[in-house]
């Protein structure tokens, strides 16, 4: 499996190729812009060209851009759909620009709204996308912690999502560990994961999930709460992520951490581990 973590672009796109490097990441995840505003200052040619050159140089990839934090493209205020939709085109479209290899997007919350309705209009939102923007970045739904009205708590509703938008080639799904915990998947055992890549075979196919989020997990199994902690000090634990890392069928799959990046070490740490883990040590 290749190993990364979500880097941050303060001090610039190629910066942030940079960081990953000094890391020691195989691959690596960003946010395109601010990720608590709307308003994105305009990318500039030569960022764009200096960023993809500094990936090549680096080999690092696959890379990854991960949706900011407002746009609820299950939103039920219209306006706010509307704004979530065309946020989220903007930043489809720069992650194509850069060429990154995956876009992740949260299904957003779904307010007072039923399920299907929800789903439908998450659909009909990433569809009107993907035909405004061509490109070869995958658009990836990832799982939910299932608090509150979250969209996209189980995997059945995203495969339901990836059903209706109908785009086979160019969707999939990334796969956290964190929020599946917290949703009910039991991930400590080997029976657990059979049981969850059993479900992502038997509907969309396990090529079609090319990304994980590494995360450990601060609440309990089927608790719902979505907090992150390093990994083996959650819920999920050691066991949980080496029989994950050691399983054939996830080893051509990309695992970034988005883990707490209290101290500089933090992200070293945790590559390590899961590296460790990786080889079936540190039981
Ligand atoms: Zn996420
Ligand atoms: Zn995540």
């Amino acid at each position: 499996m290749r190993i990364g973590v979500h880097v941050s672009i303060g001090k610039g796109l190629r910066q942030a190729v940079q960081t990953a490097k000094h890391l020691g990441c195989d691959a690596f995840q960003i946010f395109i812009g601010n990720p608590r505003g709307w308003k994105k200052k305009p990318l500039a040619d030569q960022e764009v060209v200096e960023f993809r050159q500094a990936v090549q140089e680096t080999g690092l990839g696959p890379v990854v851009v991960h949706l900011s934090y407002l746009p609820n493209p299950a939103a039920e205020d219209e306006a706010l759909y509307e704004k979530s939709i065309l946020g989220m085109a903007e930043e489809y479209q720069r992650a194509v620009m850069i060429g990154a290899d995956y876009f992740v997007v949260h299904p957003g919350k779904r307010g007072r709204q039923d399920q299907e309705k929800a789903l439908l209009k998450v659909a009909r939102g990433v569809r009107e996308i993907l035909k405004q923007v061509e490109g070869p970045t995958l658009f990836l739904l990832e799982n939910q912690a299932g608090a509150g009205t979250e969209v996209g708590g189980n995997l059945s509703q995203l495969v339901r999502i990836l059903k209706e938008i109908d785009h086979p080639e160019r969707t999939g799904i990334c796969f956290d560990t964190c929020h599946a915990f917290a949703a009910g998947y039991e991930l400590r055992t080997k029976e657990g994961i059979d049981c969850l890549l059993k479900e992502v075979e038997s509907t969309v196919g396990l090529k079609r999930m090319p990304l994980l989020h590494l995360n450990d997990a601060l609440g309990a199994l089927g608790s719902h709460l979505d907090r992150h902690t390093h990994i083996g000090q959650g819920q999920i634990g050691t066991e949980g992520f080496r029989l994950l890392l050691t399983d054939p069928r996830l080893s051509g799959l990309t695992g970034i951490l988005e883990t707490p990046q209290q101290t500089p070490d933090d992200d070293l740490k945790n590559m390590a581990l899961l590296r460790q883990l990786a080889c079936g040590e540190a039981r």
